[in-house]
């Protein structure tokens, strides 16, 4: 049981996992959304707000997409890992496993066109959903990771962070023999870098404490379903949105309200927005240009028509 004073967040955060994000406008017709979106560019240089559908090319899996993990996992939520020493250390055993796989990806082509996007002028800059890190890796500047990062882990003790892949030497060394037992099936790792894993598997991992102070309440350093962005990020959220003379949504249907909020705030200041996703999302009513389109192939043809190369 969680304790009483968590649970409305607790519930609140439930609810957003379990939102359903259904049909509600028709779609562009596909090559007049391409040239939208292309003149929108032009016209008006964008901030990009980016989701789990821009990394699924990269192997990374989606929460919401039509094979999305949501079908089969509900993600943790802040109160659970916080509260319920069960629940971290069953998290820290999946995601012991499940984490190599995550660091393993590269980028794909989305990610990399965007970067080339934001070189030529016609992007602004990325603020991206995701946790996985590949939009650097792909050489995007002016980036905001809204939800954190998985690269970092954070002592809920005393503050310290230490690298993701510092941590794992420590748990490789403190667990020998521990992943060659586990036969890992990749289309099983969750986005945010956990696995499912048997009882008996997450009963034999032993966790590490923190390198500062040996609590072993360490977390990664991402936002949770239940926890709020931190305010310094939204801060920087609205200050790439005020440079920026226009939204393009990518890859996300937008579920959660912190990457939502953009799209209305966008509005209010009467910049436009365009989607470009593989499915419905909550910014469809509010875009004045929805492309529903697996979402590699269309930057490939952006990239074609702007004649960037
Ligand atoms: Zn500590």
């Amino acid at each position: 049981m969680l304790p009483d004073p968590v649970t409305p967040a607790h519930r609140s955060a439930l609810r957003s996992i379990a939102r359903v994000v259904s049909e509600t406008t028709t779609p562009t017709a596909p090559d007049v959304a391409l040239s939208l979106v292309a003149g929108q560019l032009l016209q008006a240089p964008a901030l990009a707000v980016t989701g789990a559908g821009v990394s699924t090319d990269s192997g990374v899996p989606d929460y919401r997409g039509p094979s999305g993990s949501l079908t089969r996992h509900r993600p943790m939520t802040y109160q659970e890992f916080r509260h319920d020493p069960e629940a971290s250390h069953r998290y820290w055993a999946r995601s012991f496993v499940g984490w190599r796989h995550m660091a393993a990806a590269r980028p794909n082509l989305t990610h990399y066109a965007l970067a080339e996007l934001e070189q030529a002028g016609l992007v602004t800059g990325v603020v991206t959903q995701n946790v996985d890190g590949l939009h650097a890796d792909a050489g995007t500047r002016n980036l905001l990771s809204l939800h954190g990062d998985l690269s970092r882990v954070i002592c809920l003790h005393c503050g310290h962070r230490e690298d993701r892949a510092a941590l794992d030497a420590r748990l490789v060394a403190h667990n020998p023999g521990y992943l060659e037992s586990i036969a890992l099936d990749p289309s099983l790792v969750n986005p945010d870098g956990d696995v499912t894993l048997g009882n008996d598997h997450v009963r034999r991992f032993s966790m590490v404490g923190c390198e500062r102070c040996g609590s072993v309440l360490l977390k990664p350093d991402v936002v949770y379903f239940g926890e709020p962005v931190p305010q310094e990020r939204k801060r920087q959220a609205t200050r790439m949105l005020a440079e920026a003379s226009s939204l393009l949504v990518v890859g996300s249907s937008l579920a959660v309200m912190s990457g939502y909020r953009l799209v209305l705030d966008a509005r209010k200041q009467g910049k436009p927005v365009a989607v470009i996703n593989g499915g419905p999302g909550r910014a469809d009513p509010k875009a004045g240009v929805v492309w529903r389109t697996p979402v590699a192939p269309a930057f490939l043809d952006l990239i074609d028509t702007l004649g960037i190369s």
